[in-house]
Protein backbone atom coordinates (compact mmCIF):
# COMPACT_ATOMS: atom_id res chain seq x y z
CA UNK A 1 0.00 0.00 0.00
CA UNK A 2 1.90 2.98 -1.04
CA UNK A 3 0.92 5.97 1.85
CA UNK A 4 2.21 8.89 -1.07
CA UNK A 5 -1.39 8.76 -2.71
CA UNK A 6 -4.03 10.71 -1.41
CA UNK A 7 -2.51 12.42 1.59
CA UNK A 8 -3.62 14.53 3.50
CA UNK A 9 -1.23 16.86 5.77
CA UNK A 10 -1.72 16.26 9.04
CA UNK A 11 -0.72 19.93 9.75
CA UNK A 12 -4.25 20.94 8.14
CA UNK A 13 -5.50 18.44 11.35
CA UNK A 14 -3.53 19.94 14.49
CA UNK A 15 -2.45 17.78 17.30
CA UNK A 16 -5.81 17.52 18.91
CA UNK A 17 -7.73 17.32 15.69
CA UNK A 18 -5.45 14.54 14.76
CA UNK A 19 -6.06 12.53 18.08
CA UNK A 20 -9.55 13.17 18.02
CA UNK A 21 -9.60 11.53 14.24
CA UNK A 22 -7.73 8.47 15.32
CA UNK A 23 -9.37 7.31 18.27
CA UNK A 24 -12.98 8.28 17.24
CA UNK A 25 -13.83 5.09 16.40
CA UNK A 26 -12.01 3.57 20.02
CA UNK A 27 -14.57 1.29 21.30
CA UNK A 28 -14.19 0.36 25.00
CA UNK A 29 -14.56 -2.92 26.00
CA UNK A 30 -14.41 -3.48 29.68
CA UNK A 31 -16.52 -1.95 32.50
CA UNK A 32 -13.37 -0.86 34.26
CA UNK A 33 -12.10 1.51 31.87
CA UNK A 34 -14.36 4.89 33.51
CA UNK A 35 -12.08 7.17 31.17
CA UNK A 36 -10.46 6.60 28.08
CA UNK A 37 -8.98 9.01 25.72
CA UNK A 38 -9.50 13.03 26.52
CA UNK A 39 -7.96 13.72 29.71
CA UNK A 40 -4.79 14.29 31.33
CA UNK A 41 -4.59 10.33 32.39
CA UNK A 42 -6.40 7.76 31.36
CA UNK A 43 -9.00 6.56 34.89
CA UNK A 44 -9.27 2.66 35.56
CA UNK A 45 -11.45 1.26 38.36
CA UNK A 46 -8.99 -1.35 40.18
CA UNK A 47 -11.84 -1.79 42.74
CA UNK A 48 -11.68 0.49 45.91
CA UNK A 49 -9.81 3.22 44.16
CA UNK A 50 -9.20 4.84 40.84
CA UNK A 51 -6.13 3.54 38.67
CA UNK A 52 -4.63 6.88 36.93
CA UNK A 53 -2.32 5.65 33.88
CA UNK A 54 -0.17 8.91 31.76
CA UNK A 55 2.05 8.73 28.77
CA UNK A 56 4.16 11.45 27.23
CA UNK A 57 6.79 11.00 24.45
CA UNK A 58 10.48 13.07 24.48
CA UNK A 59 12.56 13.27 21.17
CA UNK A 60 15.66 15.17 20.58
CA UNK A 61 15.12 17.84 18.47
CA UNK A 62 11.78 17.99 19.09
CA UNK A 63 11.39 18.34 22.47
CA UNK A 64 14.57 19.43 23.74
CA UNK A 65 17.72 20.31 22.29
CA UNK A 66 20.89 18.84 24.51
CA UNK A 67 23.01 21.68 23.05
CA UNK A 68 22.11 23.23 26.64
CA UNK A 69 19.82 21.21 28.08
CA UNK A 70 22.13 18.93 30.22
CA UNK A 71 21.23 15.15 30.17
CA UNK A 72 20.41 15.00 33.92
CA UNK A 73 17.88 17.63 33.83
CA UNK A 74 16.31 16.06 30.80
CA UNK A 75 15.54 13.30 33.09
CA UNK A 76 14.29 14.45 36.00
CA UNK A 77 11.96 17.00 33.16
CA UNK A 78 10.77 13.49 31.42
CA UNK A 79 9.41 12.57 34.89
CA UNK A 80 8.13 15.58 35.99
CA UNK A 81 6.12 15.90 32.54
CA UNK A 82 4.39 12.65 33.27
CA UNK A 83 3.76 13.29 37.00
CA UNK A 84 2.47 16.57 36.45
CA UNK A 85 -0.33 14.66 34.65
CA UNK A 86 -1.37 12.82 37.31
CA UNK A 87 -1.76 15.57 39.74
CA UNK A 88 -3.87 17.08 37.03
CA UNK A 89 -6.56 14.26 37.67
CA UNK A 90 -6.14 15.34 41.85
CA UNK A 91 -4.52 12.21 42.07
CA UNK A 92 -0.89 10.95 43.16
CA UNK A 93 1.80 9.33 41.10
CA UNK A 94 2.85 6.34 42.42
CA UNK A 95 5.32 4.15 39.93
CA UNK A 96 7.03 4.78 36.40
CA UNK A 97 7.98 2.90 33.47
CA UNK A 98 10.68 4.83 31.24
CA UNK A 99 11.92 3.67 27.62
CA UNK A 100 14.57 5.01 25.64
CA UNK A 101 16.16 4.76 22.23
CA UNK A 102 19.58 5.69 21.95
CA UNK A 103 21.34 6.53 19.15
CA UNK A 104 25.70 5.62 18.46
CA UNK A 105 26.26 9.42 19.59
CA UNK A 106 25.33 8.32 23.35
CA UNK A 107 27.92 6.91 25.71
CA UNK A 108 27.28 4.70 28.78
CA UNK A 109 28.27 7.70 31.28
CA UNK A 110 25.62 9.96 28.79
CA UNK A 111 23.35 7.49 29.56
CA UNK A 112 24.13 7.26 33.62
CA UNK A 113 23.46 10.98 33.56
CA UNK A 114 20.31 10.90 32.18
CA UNK A 115 19.30 8.07 34.70
CA UNK A 116 20.70 10.33 37.49
CA UNK A 117 18.24 13.08 36.64
CA UNK A 118 15.69 10.04 36.71
CA UNK A 119 16.28 9.06 40.02
CA UNK A 120 16.42 12.11 41.52
CA UNK A 121 12.84 12.69 40.26
CA UNK A 122 11.42 9.62 41.41
CA UNK A 123 13.33 10.33 45.05
CA UNK A 124 11.95 13.76 45.19
CA UNK A 125 8.20 12.77 43.93
CA UNK A 126 8.20 9.18 45.94
CA UNK A 127 7.81 7.35 43.14
CA UNK A 128 9.36 3.57 41.87
CA UNK A 129 11.14 3.07 38.78
CA UNK A 130 8.90 -0.53 37.85
CA UNK A 131 10.01 -1.05 33.99
CA UNK A 132 10.52 0.35 30.69
CA UNK A 133 12.68 -0.72 27.44
CA UNK A 134 15.43 -0.05 25.92
CA UNK A 135 16.12 0.09 22.06
CA UNK A 136 19.04 1.84 19.94
CA UNK A 137 17.70 4.44 17.34
CA UNK A 138 18.69 5.96 14.23
CA UNK A 139 19.05 9.39 14.85
CA UNK A 140 18.86 10.83 18.58
CA UNK A 141 17.47 10.67 21.73
CA UNK A 142 13.83 9.42 22.62
CA UNK A 143 12.46 9.04 25.78
CA UNK A 144 9.21 7.62 26.59
CA UNK A 145 7.38 7.67 30.19
CA UNK A 146 4.67 6.07 31.81
CA UNK A 147 3.18 7.41 35.22
CA UNK A 148 0.62 5.56 37.36
CA UNK A 149 -0.84 6.57 39.77
CA UNK A 150 -4.03 6.77 42.05
CA UNK A 151 -6.83 8.58 43.54
CA UNK A 152 -9.91 7.58 45.75
CA UNK A 153 -13.05 7.46 43.82
CA UNK A 154 -14.84 10.74 44.84
CA UNK A 155 -12.16 12.60 44.08
CA UNK A 156 -11.07 12.54 41.03
CA UNK A 157 -11.13 15.30 39.26
CA UNK A 158 -11.76 15.37 34.69
CA UNK A 159 -11.61 18.49 32.50
CA UNK A 160 -14.93 18.53 32.03
CA UNK A 161 -16.55 18.93 35.55
CA UNK A 162 -16.69 23.27 35.20
CA UNK A 163 -19.77 24.48 36.55
CA UNK A 164 -21.32 28.21 35.52
CA UNK A 165 -19.75 30.56 37.77
CA UNK A 166 -17.07 28.59 38.81
CA UNK A 167 -13.22 30.56 39.60
CA UNK A 168 -10.58 29.56 37.35
CA UNK A 169 -7.64 29.47 39.51
CA UNK A 170 -3.81 28.32 38.45
CA UNK A 171 -1.03 28.01 40.93
CA UNK A 172 2.33 29.55 40.44
CA UNK A 173 3.44 31.51 37.48
CA UNK A 174 3.14 31.22 34.11
CA UNK A 175 5.78 32.34 31.04
CA UNK A 176 8.20 31.32 32.52
CA UNK A 177 9.66 28.29 30.88
CA UNK A 178 8.74 29.87 27.15
CA UNK A 179 10.89 33.22 28.75
CA UNK A 180 13.52 30.33 29.66
CA UNK A 181 13.59 29.05 26.16
CA UNK A 182 14.25 32.14 23.83
CA UNK A 183 17.08 32.86 26.34
CA UNK A 184 18.47 29.75 25.24
CA UNK A 185 17.67 29.79 21.73
CA UNK A 186 19.41 33.36 21.72
CA UNK A 187 22.66 32.68 23.41
CA UNK A 188 22.78 29.01 21.21
CA UNK A 189 22.26 31.35 17.91
CA UNK A 190 25.34 33.93 19.22
CA UNK A 191 27.51 31.29 20.46
CA UNK A 192 27.04 29.37 16.92
CA UNK A 193 27.82 32.80 15.04
CA UNK A 194 30.84 33.63 17.34
CA UNK A 195 32.13 30.88 19.32
CA UNK A 196 34.65 33.46 21.44
CA UNK A 197 31.35 35.20 22.89
CA UNK A 198 30.41 33.47 26.07
CA UNK A 199 26.82 32.88 26.98
CA UNK A 200 25.26 35.60 28.85
CA UNK A 201 22.52 34.18 31.35
CA UNK A 202 23.35 35.73 34.51
CA UNK A 203 20.35 37.29 36.76
CA UNK A 204 17.87 34.66 35.00
CA UNK A 205 18.09 31.77 36.83
CA UNK A 206 14.26 31.61 37.81
CA UNK A 207 12.99 31.05 34.01
CA UNK A 208 16.30 28.75 33.12
CA UNK A 209 15.32 26.87 36.14
CA UNK A 210 11.52 27.03 34.74
CA UNK A 211 12.71 25.51 31.53
CA UNK A 212 15.70 23.20 32.02
CA UNK A 213 14.29 21.90 35.83
CA UNK A 214 10.76 22.30 36.13
CA UNK A 215 8.42 20.53 39.24
CA UNK A 216 5.58 19.26 39.14
CA UNK A 217 2.81 20.31 42.03
CA UNK A 218 2.32 17.40 43.82
CA UNK A 219 2.10 20.19 46.77
CA UNK A 220 -1.02 21.76 45.13
CA UNK A 221 -2.38 18.18 45.21
CA UNK A 222 -1.57 17.84 49.07
CA UNK A 223 -3.09 21.31 49.78
CA UNK A 224 -6.60 20.17 48.60
CA UNK A 225 -6.59 17.65 50.27
CA UNK A 226 -5.34 19.84 53.49
CA UNK A 227 -7.78 22.77 53.13
CA UNK A 228 -10.70 20.29 52.04
CA UNK A 229 -10.15 22.22 48.85
CA UNK A 230 -12.54 20.29 46.10
CA UNK A 231 -11.58 21.33 42.74
CA UNK A 232 -14.68 20.62 39.90
CA UNK A 233 -12.28 20.28 36.89
CA UNK A 234 -8.21 20.20 36.81
CA UNK A 235 -5.26 20.55 33.60
CA UNK A 236 -1.84 21.06 34.00
CA UNK A 237 -0.76 24.13 32.16
CA UNK A 238 1.76 22.00 29.45
CA UNK A 239 0.71 24.08 26.16
CA UNK A 240 -0.44 27.17 27.24
CA UNK A 241 -3.10 28.59 29.50
CA UNK A 242 -5.05 29.47 26.79
CA UNK A 243 -4.93 26.31 25.06
CA UNK A 244 -5.75 24.88 28.60
CA UNK A 245 -8.52 27.42 29.55
CA UNK A 246 -10.30 25.95 26.19
CA UNK A 247 -9.85 22.49 26.40
CA UNK A 248 -11.51 22.74 29.71
CA UNK A 249 -14.64 24.93 28.29
CA UNK A 250 -15.13 22.51 25.64
CA UNK A 251 -14.97 19.70 27.73
CA UNK A 252 -17.25 21.21 30.37
CA UNK A 253 -19.57 22.52 27.93
CA UNK A 254 -19.13 26.17 28.98
CA UNK A 255 -17.55 29.62 28.29
CA UNK A 256 -15.25 31.91 30.59
CA UNK A 257 -13.77 34.98 31.12
CA UNK A 258 -10.31 35.49 31.95
CA UNK A 259 -9.03 38.94 33.17
CA UNK A 260 -5.62 39.77 31.44
CA UNK A 261 -4.37 42.12 34.60
CA UNK A 262 -5.02 38.55 36.89
CA UNK A 263 -2.37 36.19 35.30
CA UNK A 264 0.29 35.55 37.43
CA UNK A 265 3.74 36.58 36.01
CA UNK A 266 7.11 36.43 37.81
CA UNK A 267 8.89 39.58 37.49
CA UNK A 268 11.64 38.17 35.97
CA UNK A 269 9.67 36.68 32.99
CA UNK A 270 7.76 40.20 32.59
CA UNK A 271 11.40 42.19 32.25
CA UNK A 272 12.86 39.38 29.84
CA UNK A 273 9.70 39.25 27.68
CA UNK A 274 9.82 43.28 27.28
CA UNK A 275 13.75 42.65 26.67
CA UNK A 276 12.57 40.56 24.04
CA UNK A 277 9.94 42.37 22.88
CA UNK A 278 7.06 39.94 23.63
CA UNK A 279 3.78 40.94 25.36
CA UNK A 280 4.19 39.44 28.49
CA UNK A 281 0.30 38.41 28.78
CA UNK A 282 0.74 36.84 25.39
CA UNK A 283 3.79 35.05 26.51
CA UNK A 284 1.43 33.92 29.94
CA UNK A 285 -0.93 32.35 27.94
CA UNK A 286 0.74 30.72 24.96
CA UNK A 287 4.12 29.35 26.21
CA UNK A 288 4.07 26.18 27.43
CA UNK A 289 5.69 23.70 29.69
CA UNK A 290 5.16 25.98 33.05
CA UNK A 291 3.19 22.64 34.73
CA UNK A 292 1.15 24.64 36.89
CA UNK A 293 -2.06 23.63 37.36
CA UNK A 294 -5.34 25.25 36.24
CA UNK A 295 -8.28 24.36 37.98
CA UNK A 296 -12.02 25.49 38.50
CA UNK A 297 -13.66 25.44 42.21
CA UNK A 298 -17.13 26.68 43.62
CA UNK A 299 -17.76 29.94 44.36
CA UNK A 300 -18.21 28.62 47.71
CA UNK A 301 -14.68 27.70 48.01
CA UNK A 302 -13.27 30.92 47.15
CA UNK A 303 -12.51 32.05 51.27
CA UNK A 304 -10.14 28.61 50.91
CA UNK A 305 -8.36 30.23 47.90
CA UNK A 306 -8.31 33.67 48.24
CA UNK A 307 -5.37 34.09 50.99
CA UNK A 308 -3.05 31.57 49.69
CA UNK A 309 0.09 32.40 48.12
CA UNK A 310 0.14 29.87 45.84
CA UNK A 311 -3.32 30.30 43.71
CA UNK A 312 -4.14 32.95 41.44
CA UNK A 313 -8.27 33.48 40.58
CA UNK A 314 -7.93 34.37 37.18
CA UNK A 315 -10.98 34.63 36.25
CA UNK A 316 -14.30 32.32 35.97
CA UNK A 317 -16.89 30.04 33.85
CA UNK A 318 -19.53 31.54 32.06
CA UNK A 319 -22.39 30.07 29.78
CA UNK A 320 -21.23 28.12 26.46
CA UNK A 321 -23.11 31.12 24.34
CA UNK A 322 -21.12 33.53 25.96
CA UNK A 323 -18.00 32.17 24.08
CA UNK A 324 -14.61 31.69 25.72
CA UNK A 325 -13.12 35.48 26.46
CA UNK A 326 -9.85 37.51 27.34
CA UNK A 327 -11.01 40.62 29.21
CA UNK A 328 -7.87 43.10 28.45
CA UNK A 329 -6.60 45.58 31.16
CA UNK A 330 -8.64 48.37 29.44
CA UNK A 331 -11.92 46.57 29.75
CA UNK A 332 -12.59 45.36 26.19
CA UNK A 333 -13.33 41.56 25.54
CA UNK A 334 -11.37 39.42 22.87
CA UNK A 335 -12.41 36.08 22.15
CA UNK A 336 -9.22 33.91 23.32
CA UNK A 337 -7.32 32.02 20.67
CA UNK A 338 -4.84 28.87 21.29
CA UNK A 339 -1.76 29.64 18.99
CA UNK A 340 1.42 26.73 19.34
CA UNK A 341 3.96 28.25 20.04
CA UNK A 342 5.54 28.80 16.55
CA UNK A 343 2.85 30.85 15.28
CA UNK A 344 2.73 32.88 18.10
CA UNK A 345 6.56 33.94 17.56
CA UNK A 346 6.24 34.55 14.19
CA UNK A 347 3.70 36.84 14.84
CA UNK A 348 4.82 38.54 17.58
CA UNK A 349 8.00 39.36 15.28
CA UNK A 350 6.32 39.91 12.63
CA UNK A 351 7.35 36.94 10.52
P1 LIG B 1 -1.33 16.06 27.78
O1 LIG B 1 -0.89 17.35 27.15
O2 LIG B 1 -2.10 16.23 29.04
O3 LIG B 1 -0.21 15.05 27.91
P2 LIG B 1 -2.22 15.28 25.21
O4 LIG B 1 -2.66 16.56 24.61
O5 LIG B 1 -0.89 14.75 24.87
O6 LIG B 1 -2.39 15.40 26.79
O7 LIG B 1 -3.28 14.16 24.88
C1 LIG B 1 -4.66 14.38 25.03
C2 LIG B 1 -5.36 13.03 25.18
O8 LIG B 1 -5.20 12.26 24.00
C3 LIG B 1 -4.82 12.18 26.30
O9 LIG B 1 -5.92 11.52 26.90
C4 LIG B 1 -3.91 11.20 25.60
O10 LIG B 1 -3.81 9.98 26.31
C5 LIG B 1 -4.61 10.99 24.27
N1 LIG B 1 -3.71 10.64 23.16
C6 LIG B 1 -2.67 11.37 22.69
N2 LIG B 1 -2.08 10.77 21.63
C7 LIG B 1 -2.78 9.62 21.41
C8 LIG B 1 -2.67 8.56 20.47
N3 LIG B 1 -1.73 8.56 19.53
N4 LIG B 1 -3.57 7.53 20.54
C9 LIG B 1 -4.51 7.52 21.51
N5 LIG B 1 -4.67 8.49 22.42
C10 LIG B 1 -3.82 9.54 22.39
MG1 LIG C 1 -1.80 17.36 30.70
Amino acid sequence: MSFKENKTEITALGEFGLIKHLTKDNKIKHPETVKAVGDDAAVIDVGDKYMLVSTDLLLEGIHFDLTYMPLKHLGYKSIIVNLSDIYAMNGLAKQVTVSIGLSNRFGLEAVEELYKGITLACEQYNVDLVGGDTSSSRQGLIISVTAVGEISKEKVTYRSGAKFNDLLVVSGDLGGSFMGLQLLEREKSVFSENPEIQPDLGGNDYVLERQLKPEARKDIIEQFEQFQIKPTAMIDISDGLASEVIHICDQSGCGANIYDEKIPIDHTTYQLARDFELDPSVVALNGGEDYELLFTVAQSDYDKIKNNPHFTVIGHITDKASGINLIAKNGTSHELTAQGWDAFLRKEKGL
